[in-house]
């Protein structure tokens, strides 16, 4: 049974190892039971699934997932958690705890030692230092999972569903429409955390797409020319797209190839649409 499941536990676990939140890392932990519950039940996590939790933090939603899961595996950045991780897990053996940075972490390696086979979801309470790094590392470094359910402030919730012409709009919003079918779940107040957020936060899920071959082909150069254009949001499309150097045609051959396919040399980052930006990058030849 989960046991994690209170302020008052939660503060019996932190003050049995003198345990203080690292505010760097992100370190806000979730107290509500119910909460915790409808995460796993929003992630629709099965007895078949492979969970990977990232930032477990004193193991509360862990415990969840491993009532729930086939396996959990979860990687921790703070070695000060990882006794304590070992301690509130111990009565689970699906759990496998991995000291470890998730930005740094090679998944093809992991899939093999860890010999995951079965269908793979990605299930956290994220830091929100590193919300985005972490889901466009996830979406594009094509690891084979069905889902990421994840909490993160309610703002990256709502900038994953932006419009174009909308400050919220990006390359995340850009990457979650091409990889996903995203889906807020709910939202929760910041009471439910300890240390209180400043902010709301928002529970996604992003369910996996599968691509075509022609999609497999362009994301490459598609996720070049965004990065490209974002990076330098205040210049032209066609100068910062110049200035990245991810094509080899001369200046005027870009305008010209934009101009015969309506896209305006003017326009700035923020104004193209995901149809816009495959066009881009297919007559800008983008290597
Ligand atoms: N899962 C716990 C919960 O819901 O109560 C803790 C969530 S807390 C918002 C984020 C956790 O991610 C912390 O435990 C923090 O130490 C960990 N973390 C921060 N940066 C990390 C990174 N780069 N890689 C892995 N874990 C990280």
């Amino acid at each position: 049974m989960p046991e994690l499941d209170s302020y008052e536990k939660t503060m019996e676990v932190l003050n049995k190892y003198d345990f203080h939140f690292k505010k760097k890392y992100g370190q806000n932990f979730l107290i509500n039971p119910h909460i915790l519950e409808d995460i796993v039940e929003g992630a629709e996590v099965t007895e078949y699934d492979t969970v990977i939790e990232i930032g477990p933090g004193i193991g509360a939603l862990t415990q969840h997932l491993a009532e729930a899961a086939g396996r959990v595996i979860c990687i921790e950045l703070d070695d000060r958690l990882v006794p304590i991780l070992h301690d509130t897990l111990s009565g689970y053996d699906n759990v496998t705890i991995i000291n470890d940075d998730v930005l740094e972490v090679d998944f093809e390696k992991l899939f093999e030692q860890e010999k995951i086979t079965g269908p793979v979801k990605f299930v956290a309470n994220l830091p929100y230092y590193i919300t985005t790094p972490i889901i466009l590392g996830l979406l594009q470094k094509d690891i084979p999972f069905d889902s990421i359910t994840v909490m993160v402030q309610r703002e990256v919730a709502e900038r994953m569903q932006a419009k174009p012409g909308t400050p919220e709009y990006g390359a995340l919003t850009l990457a979650v429409e091409f990889y996903t079918e995203p889906e807020i779940l709910f939202t929760v107040k910041p009471e439910n955390f300890i240390p209180r957020p400043k902010v709301e936060s928002a529970v996604i899920t992003l369910h996996r797409k599968e691509l075509t071959d022609e999609e497999k082909a362009i994301q490459g150069p598609l996720f070049k020319t965004v990065r490209a254009a974002f990076n330098q949001r205040r210049k032209t499309l066609v100068n910062a797209i110049y200035n990245a150097g991810i094509s080899d045609l001369s200046k005027q051959e870009m305008e010209n190839a934009m101009w015969n396919s309506c896209i305006t040399t003017t326009w700035r980052a923020e104004v193209l649409s995901l149809k816009d930006y495959i066009r881009l990058a297919e007559v800008l030849k983008v290597k």
